[in-house]
């Protein structure tokens, strides 16, 4: 689908939202052409300022409808044009098709960071709704989720110190590849052999942030791919050499995303205990078996009660799960299976995913051959799902989205009151420098309350160990960069 459009620094935002309303339409935004089903003028074209004059204009020619729409403006801001350019465009795009969004013309990946803005600045949750709602369009459900998850990100943010960081390493390696799988991801019995380089090269990053940082951090977070398809030799060696070489005194929360059941063994999970880790993932993305084969899983359902099971006897409290919500073939009676199934497991944090489909992903091309597993409904699903976890006395903390996601909705973590999972809010509200070593890991300097940039490691396993000094070099540059 074409959009014309005469401003290219909208171009994101357009995409974005235009995207938003036809998730399986290619979205061509480009400055020239005529017949497009929707054209964009903005007058000036590239606005800056505090203080911008101008007009929006928005023409859907092909529509049945009267779908059009212009405004003058004067006395706003760059971001404010932009978002009255969004609100225009979603008026436009509702007439074509009568649809309305449950997040309005939000189309960022972080919509708690807005009430957390505002209850900062002071203001109560009636103007925090209606600033939102008027500026965003958002829908009344969207808007009280976002306001309640930003007051308990806040009540965990006020316990941290400021000038923190969080640690993050990647292990790129799974038992085998899910299906929709976007990540840094490779089969680790291809790369058996060269596990050990692999963390000789990530000891390396972390020796540059023991010896950038004054401080321990406030959190660890053993990610990936699936931490425990290293062995339990490996997985001490690692987790002692983050204990030896860090002061771990301030640090208020460790995690290994233990991630798939095929890969926990109970000598691994002591090993992780013993460390100090005493928070982990046991994630089945689903309890129905016909799905887990279906996208590439490889483990059971009945393996998911048994990592459970062990992961309690070794003592661990505070257990996260991973489900997906939009999985290929999964309606009511799907999801209702693994909600029971949660209810059973009773984990103490449950994320709550909402399918999103990524180009890369095997996933696509599967799904263009197999149109009847596309699931429709998504929105009920996982209202079913938020009201399932509720249900198990869990609370919404955080909460993201991402681009394509299945009926535009969110991702969401709740958990108990004492289980929130601090790295996961660190991440998301972007308030303290993010450490990281990996192959595919971000780091994030965090210079202000809205300036952070960040540097990345490059994907391919190979490459990252080949080219590790250039990894720690870019690191030296973000990191010591001036203020
Ligand atoms: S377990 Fe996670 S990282 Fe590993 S292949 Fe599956 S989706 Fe990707």
């Amino acid at each position: 689908m074409q959009v014309i459009l005469n401003s290219p620094g909208f171009s994101y935002d357009v995409h974005s939202l235009v995207k938003a309303f036809y998730p399986e339409e290619d979205i061509v935004i480009t400055d020239e052409g005529t017949g497009a089903p929707i054209s964009i003028r903005i007058d000036p074209a590239d606005p800056a300022g505090d203080d911008i004059r101008g007009s929006v204009s928005i023409t859907a020619p092909q529509s049945r409808d009267v779908a059009a729409r212009f405004e003058e403006f004067s006395h706003l801001s760059r971001p404010e044009v932009k978002n009255l350019v969004k609100r225009l465009l979603y008026a436009v795009l509702f007439d074509i098709t009568h649809r309305t969004l449950p997040w309005g013309t939000m189309t960022g990946i972080r919509p708690v960071k807005v009430p957390m803005k505002l209850i900062r600045q002071g203001c109560d949750d009636a103007a925090i709704k209606d600033y939102m709602q008027s500026v965003y369009l958002t829908g009344d459900e969207k808007t009280d989720l976002a306001i309640e998850i930003a007051h308990t990100e806040k009540k965990i943010l006020d316990l941290t110190e400021p000038g923190g960081y969080s640690l993050y390493i990647g292990i790129p390696f799974c038992p085998t590849t899910c299906m929709y799988c976007s990540f840094t991801s490779y089969p680790i019995a291809s790369w058996k052999e060269r596990v050990d380089d692999y963390l000789l090269a990530v000891k390396r990053e972390l020796d540059f942030f023991a010896g950038y940082y004054d401080r321990g951090p406030d959190s660890v977070y053993i990610g990936g791919g699936t931490p425990t398809t290293l062995s339990p030799k490996q997985l001490s060696d690692l987790l002692g050499y983050v204990e030896d070489n860090f002061d771990m005194s301030l640090c208020r929360e460790r995690t290994v995303e233990a991630g798939r059941p095929d890969s926990i063994t109970k000598e691994k999970l002591c090993v992780i205990k013993e460390h100090g880790f005493d928070r982990i993932s046991i994630n089945p993305q689903t309890m129905n078996d016909k799905t887990l084969r279906l996208i590439g899983r490889r483990h059971t359902t009945d393996d998911v009660y048994a990592a459970f099971e062990t992961a309690r006897s070794v003592g661990f409290s505070n257990i996260n799960t991973d489900i997906i919500i939009g999985l290929p073939g999964e309606g009511e009676k799907e999801v209702e299976g693994t909600l029971s199934a949660m209810s059973s497991l009773s984990p103490d944090s449950l994320t709550i995913h909402s399918m999103a489909i990524k180009r890369a992903a095997a996933m696509n091309d599967f799904l263009s051959g197999h149109g009847q597993l596309r699931v429709k409904d998504t929105k009920k699903l996982m209202d079913m799902a938020e009201e399932a976890a509720r249900g198990l006395g869990l609370m919404p903390y955080y909460l993201y989205r991402q681009k394509n996601m299945s009926g535009n909705l969110e991702n969401i973590g709740f958990a108990r009151k004492d289980c929130f999972g601090i790295y996961n809010v660190l991440i998301m509200e972007e308030v303290s420098d993010i450490a990281a070593a990996g192959a595919g890991t971000i780091s994030k300097r965090v210079f202000s309350q809205d300036r952070y940039e960040r540097c990345d490691n490059v994907k391919d396993v190979a490459m990252y160990m080949d080219r590790i000094d250039e990894m720690i070099d870019r690191k030296k540059k973000l990191f010591n960069k001036g203020e």
